[in-house]
C-alpha cells in the first residue's frame, strides 16, 4: 500500500462506503481464497466456495472457545494450515480483562494493514477539522514483553505488534506525529519508569506538542493523576538536567538523559503552573499549550474516565479513537467533532467481512433508563441489512482466520454513512452481574455508580474507579460494588446513601422483584484503600497483558481468585443498602 495524502484516503473512504455490499462479497470471497487450504475450512466442507451463502451454511458461528483448540496448536508450534491459507508466524495476546485470563489470537501482515488504514482514515476526518502541523505528540504508550511460545511463535499484544513494526512505523510517520519519548521509553520493561519519562519528556518538549494520546482514555486519566503526585520531582529533573534516581532502567537513563538539559527556566514556568492550577482543572492546556485535542478511545468501559479527562483537558476537545479489537478493527471516527458521548464508528467494508446478531427485548421488558440485557437473537444479517436504532452483536471473519467470530460486543446502529453503518458502541456482552432472573450490563453497572456518585458531589469527592462481583457466600446472594475514592473523607451517612442509591439504581424487572422479594439480598458497598486499582493494573500486566491495552474488568468472578484477593484485602469500609427494608 502507498501511502496518500488524506484528501486520497476520504475519497478512497467515500468510494468503499459507497458501494459497502460489494466491497463486503469482494472482501469475503479474498478472505476465503486466500485460506482455502485452511484445515478449518475443510472441516466444515467449504470446498474452496467463496461466496457468502455457502459460507454461511456451510461455516459455524464460533465464540473464542470453539476454537481454543486450533490456536492453542499454533502456540504450540504446528505450522500446518490450520486457520489459514500461510502458517501464522505471530500471535496478539488481548488484554484479558473481559475474561479473567489473556487469550492467543492470530496476528499478520493483513491485519497490521487494516490497522493502518483504520487510523489513516480516522486521522484524515480529523485532520480536515483540527490541522496540526510538524510537531511531536505527547503519546502515553507502552509496549509489553514480547515471548516466544513453546512452539516458537511470537505472542504480544496488538499494540505492540504495531509499535514494533518497522511497516507501521513508517505507514505512521506523517500522521501520528512524533512520539515525545524515545523508543526505550515505549518498550522500558517497567510502566512506572516509563509514565515518569513520558510526562518527563512531554514537558521538555512542551512548546512542541500538538496532541496528546493514549490508546485507552483509562491510561490518559492515569497518567495525569500521576502527575499531580510526581510534577515536583519532574521541575527538579528539568531545573538540574539529571534524571531523578526512581528511574534505574538502564536503557531509558541513556535514552532520556541525551535529550535532558539544565533548563530552569522551563522547570519555573511549569513550577508556577502547576502550583497556580485549582485543583488541576485544566492541566493538559496550561503545560502544553499548542496541543489541540485529546485522543485515544473513549467510549464503552471508558466512559467512566471522561469526567475526570475533561477536568485535566479545561477547553481541548476530546476526541475518541476507533473501535476493534485483537480480533481485527471493525470502524473509524470519520465525525471528529462529536463529543465521546455520540461518537459513532463508521465501518470499513473491505477489513474483513462483517454480520450482525439481531438482538432484541421481548416484549413487555423494555424499562426505562435500563440497557439490560434480556434479549432474543435471530440469523444474523449483512453490513448493508442492519436497520438504524436496531441493536446488534458483531460477528467478524477476518483475513487472520477467524471465521464468524462472535466478537462479544453489542452495538446500536446510529446511522448510515453512505452505505456502511455507523455504530454506537454499546456495551460488552459478556458482563453481566446475574443472580437468579436480573441481568445487568456493564453499562447498567456504569449508570448505577454515576446515579450513586451525585451524593459524592458535595463532600468534593470522586470515584477513581469500580469493579463489581456477585456474591454468593450468604443466602441469598448479593450484589457487591467495590469503589476506590479520591480521599477516603466520605461520612458513612453518604456512603450508607450511596449503597441504597445503587440498588434502587438497578432497575432491571428482574433485579427489583427478586430484591422485594428478597431473593436477592441488600447490595453492598465496599470502599477500597487509595490504589487499589493500580494492584489490580499490575496483576493483570504481570500476565502479559500491556498498559495500552487495560481495561478495568467491571465484573469479578469468583474463579477469578487473585483479583478478589487484593480488592478483599485492600476493603476498608462495607455498606449495606437498606433501599428494599432490611
Ligand atoms: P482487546 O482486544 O483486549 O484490546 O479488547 C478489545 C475490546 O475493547 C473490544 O472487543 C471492545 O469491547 C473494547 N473496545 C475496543 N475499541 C472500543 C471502542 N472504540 N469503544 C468501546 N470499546 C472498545
Amino acid at each position: 500500500m502507498t501511502i496518500c495524502s488524506s484528501d486520497e484516503i476520504i475519497d478512497e473512504f467515500e468510494l468503499l462506503t459507497r458501494d459497502a455490499g460489494r466491497v463486503q462479497q469482494d472482501t469475503l470471497r479474498k478472505i476465503l481464497e486466500l485460506n482455502a487450504d485452511a484445515e478449518y475450512l475443510n472441516r466444515f466442507n467449504l470446498e474452496r466456495r467463496t461466496d457468502s451463502k455457502s459460507f454461511k451454511s456451510c461455516i459455524p458461528l464460533c465464540v473464542h472457545s470453539d476454537i481454543e483448540s486450533y490456536i492453542q496448536r499454533i502456540v504450540d508450534g504446528d505450522n500446518s494450515l490450520v486457520l489459514t491459507g500461510k502458517p501464522i508466524t505471530s500471535l496478539s495476546v488481548s488484554s484479558g480483562t473481559t475474561q479473567g485470563k489473556p487469550k492467543f489470537l492470530p496476528f499478520n501482515d493483513e491485519l497490521l494493514e487494516s490497522t493502518i488504514q483504520i487510523f489513516r482514515t480516522s486521522y484524515a476526518f480529523r485532520n480536515r477539522k483540527y490541522p496540526i502541523g510538524n510537531g511531536k505528540a505527547l503519546q502515553f504508550v507502552y509496549g509489553s514483553k514480547q515471548v516466544f511460545t513453546q512452539g516458537g511463535i511470537l505472542a504480544t499484544t496488538a499494540t505492540t505488534n504495531l509499535y514494533r513494526s518497522w511497516r507501521f512505523k513508517e505507514a505512521m510517520k506523517d500522521i501520528m506525529s512524533q512520539c515525545c519519548s524515545p523508543d526505550e521509553v515505549i518498550f522500558g520493561p517497567d510502566f512506572h519508569q516509563s509514565l515518569y519519562c513520558h510526562l518527563l519528556c512531554g514537558l521538555i518538549y512542551s512548546d512542541e506538542v500538538q496532541f496528546v494520546f493514549s490508546p485507552f482514555a483509562h491510561s490518559l486519566v492515569h497518567a495525569f493523576h500521576t502527575l499531580e503526585e510526581v510534577w515536583e520531582d519532574l521541575c527538579a529533573d528539568i531545573r538540574d538536567g539529571v534524571l531523578s534516581k526512581q528511574v534505574t532502567t538502564p536503557s531509558i537513563r541513556q535514552a532520556v538523559s541525551k535529550i535532558l538539559r539544565p533548563n530552569p527556566e522551563l522547570a519555573s514556568s511549569i513550577y508556577s503552573k502547576c502550583h497556580n492550577l485549582s485543583n488541576w482543572y485544566g492541566v493538559i492546556p496550561a503545560l502544553w499549550p499548542n496541543a489541540k485535542y485529546i485522543y485515544g478511545i473513549m467510549t464503552g468501559s471508558m466512559e467512566p474516565y471522561l469526567k475526570k479527562l475533561r477536568h485535566y483537558a479545561g477547553h481541548l476537545p476530546l476526541m475518541s479513537a476507533d473501535y476493534g479489537a485483537s480480533e481485527g478493527w471493525v470502524g473509524s471516527n470519520v465525525n471528529p467533532t462529536l463529543p465521546p458521548e455520540e461518537v459513532t464508528y463508521a465501518v470499513l467494508p473491505n477489513i474483513a467481512y462483517f454480520e450482525f446478531i439481531p438482538l432484541e427485548k421481548p416484549k413487555g421488558e423494555e424499562m426505562e433508563n435500563s440497557s439490560s440485557i434480556h434479549y432474543i437473537e435471530s440469523e444474523p444479517v449483512g453490513l448493508t441489512e442492519v436497520q438504524v436504532g436496531k441493536i446488534y452483536e458483531v460477528v467478524i471473519t477476518n483475513f487472520a482466520g477467524l471465521y464468524r467470530y462472535r466478537l462479544g460486543d453489542i452495538v446500536k446502529i446510529a446511522g448510515f454513512h453512505n452505505s456502511t453503518p455507523e455504530l454506537q458502541f454499546i456495551c460488552r456482552r459478556s458482563l453481566v452481574l446475574s443472580i437468579n432472573i436480573d441481568k445487568n450490563t456493564e453499562k447498567d453497572l456504569q449508570l448505577a455508580v454515576e446515579e450513586a456518585e451525585k451524593l459524592l458531589a458535595e463532600e468534593k469527592l470522586e470515584v477513581v474507579d469500580f469493579t463489581s462481583l456477585v456474591d454468593r457466600s450468604s443466602d441469598p446472594g448479593h450484589y457487591v460494588i467495590f469503589w476506590e475514592l479520591s480521599s477516603g473523607n466520605a461520612s458513612e451517612e453518604v456512603l450508607s446513601s450511596c449503597a441504597n442509591s445503587m440498588d434502587l439504581a438497578f432497575v432491571d424487572a428482574g433485579y427489583v422483584g427478586s430484591r422485594k422479594i428478597k431473593t436477592i439480598g441488600a447490595l453492598e458497598l465496599r470502599v477500597l484503600r487509595k490504589g487499589t486499582f493500580g494492584q489490580v493494573m499490575n496483576h493483570y500486566l504481570s500476565l502479559g497483558g500491556a498498559v495500552s491495552q487495560f481495561k478495568t474488568p467491571r465484573f469479578v468472578s469468583q474463579s477469578n481468585s487473585k483479583v478478589l484477593q487484593i480488592l478483599n484485602r485492600n476493603v476498608t469500609q462495607s455498606y449495606f443498602s437498606s433501599a428494599y427494608g432490611i
